[in-house]
């Protein structure tokens, strides 16, 4: 049976998946696309799938067991209309392992797809202080369930790097961070653990950052040897910014070209990105036009559908459809190719990994 593989990924990320495996469901939440886990798809191509949230129990898709093997399986009345063999990545032996403080690794930093090690340095953002958090957001749910610390020191993230590159699982690192109340946004410290990283290994790394208040912040991430920058505009409609994101919606629209632009300036034509999320309620035509803005810039525009976190604002929301996200998938990829601007030439973090989104199997298969 062939199955056509943007489809199927476009519907595991918008439907999530059943589960009647026994394997366990992923983190529940935290900082981007929570509430799943990664599965390698035939042809080695990574989703990260949900299987936490109402949303998934209406998925057609459901992840079987059979003699220790997994299947994606599509049933209606009981026939088996599609089914595919799939690997679920393994959690890493490193998860088992403490820092030298005593703080288990799993707490620090967490495996994102197959082989880039993930971890969000500053757990708290300031917006959700005053009242001001991304609706969809999970980066403080995590720090309250106690699966993770407030703050990772860069000496506690390079004896994670340490463990995961032994054991082979870290090809390349993404370092996030909640907004900090300072004018460099929280860089600082991203910095300090890029420099701790870098002075013993030459692993790709990806930070993600608001815009800081001064250039200098970016220089800075840039002198530290950081190889790639998200900067995350989350939607180009104004109204549904302000109304989903009100504390980033203090940024101007301006503020984010001058720092794609500087961005691309120090990193490289496709070693910037942002996030665009699809079904905060915008329309097609701003995902359309952002993502032209970005690529006509050099920036990758990295579409993914929303993923309604259990505990936050948005836990009820539906993910759009697999039916809006393909053509939407397929017309960005149209646009990359117009502006030549090519996601597989990123060299590490989220757009390196594409477990979140299929804009890169839009553009090649
Ligand atoms: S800026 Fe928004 S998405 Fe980012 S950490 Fe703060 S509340 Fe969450």
């Amino acid at each position: 049976m062939k199955v056509d593989m943007l489809r199927l990924k476009v519907e595991l990320l918008c439907e999530g998946c059943k589960l009647s495996a026994k394997i366990d469901k992923g983190r529940k939440v935290g900082a981007g696309p929570a509430g799943g886990r990664y599965i390698l798809l035939p042809g080695g191509f990574c989703v990260n799938t949900a299987f936490w949230g109402t949303f998934t129990k209406k998925s057609p898709w459901e992840l079987t067991e059979r003699n220790g093997e997994y299947f994606l399986m599509r049933k209606e009345d009981d026939e088996i209309l599609e089914e595919v063999p799939i690997e679920a990545v393994p959690n890493p032996n490193f998860y088992s392992l403490t820092t030298s403080d005593g703080i288990p690794m799993w707490k620090i930093a967490l495996l994102h797809g197959k082989n880039c090690l993930a971890t969000t340095v500053h757990q708290k953002c300031v917006y959700w202080k005053f009242g001001k958090k991304c609706k969809f957001c999970g980066i403080e749910l995590s720090l309250r369930s106690g699966t993770t610390i407030p703050v990772k020191t860069p000496k506690q993230f390079r004896e994670v790097v340490e463990a995961a590159t032994e054991e082979g699982v870290c090809n390349t690192i993404t370092l996030t961070t909640g907004t900090t109340a300072t004018p460099d946004r929280g860089a600082t410290l991203l910095a300090e653990v890029v420099r701790k990283v870098k002075s013993h290994q030459k692993i790709p790394i990806h930070i993600q950052v608001e815009p800081p208040e001064k250039d200098k912040y970016l220089e800075m991430l840039a002198d530290a040897g950081a190889d790639t920058i998200g900067i995350h505009i989350e939607t180009f409609d104004r109204r549904i910014l302000k109304e989903v994101c009100p504390g980033k919606a203090e940024t101007t629209l301006e503020k984010y070209f001058e720092a794609w632009k500087r961005s691309v300036e120090l990193f490289g034509e496709e070693q910037v990105s942002s996030f665009l999320i699809v079904g905060l309620g915008e329309d097609d035509e701003s995902i359309l036009r952002g993502a032209e803005e970005l690529a006509r810039i050099g920036v990758v525009p990295y579409i993914v559908p929303l993923r309604p976190i259990v505990g936050t604002e948005f836990e009820n929301k539906r993910p759009p459809s697999p039916k809006r996200m393909i053509p939407l998938y397929t017309q960005v990829a149209e646009t990359l190719k117009i502006y030549g601007v090519n996601p597989n030439k990123n060299k590490a973090g989220c757009v390196r990994c594409g477990a979140c989104s299929a804009v890169s199997e839009a553009l090649f298969l």
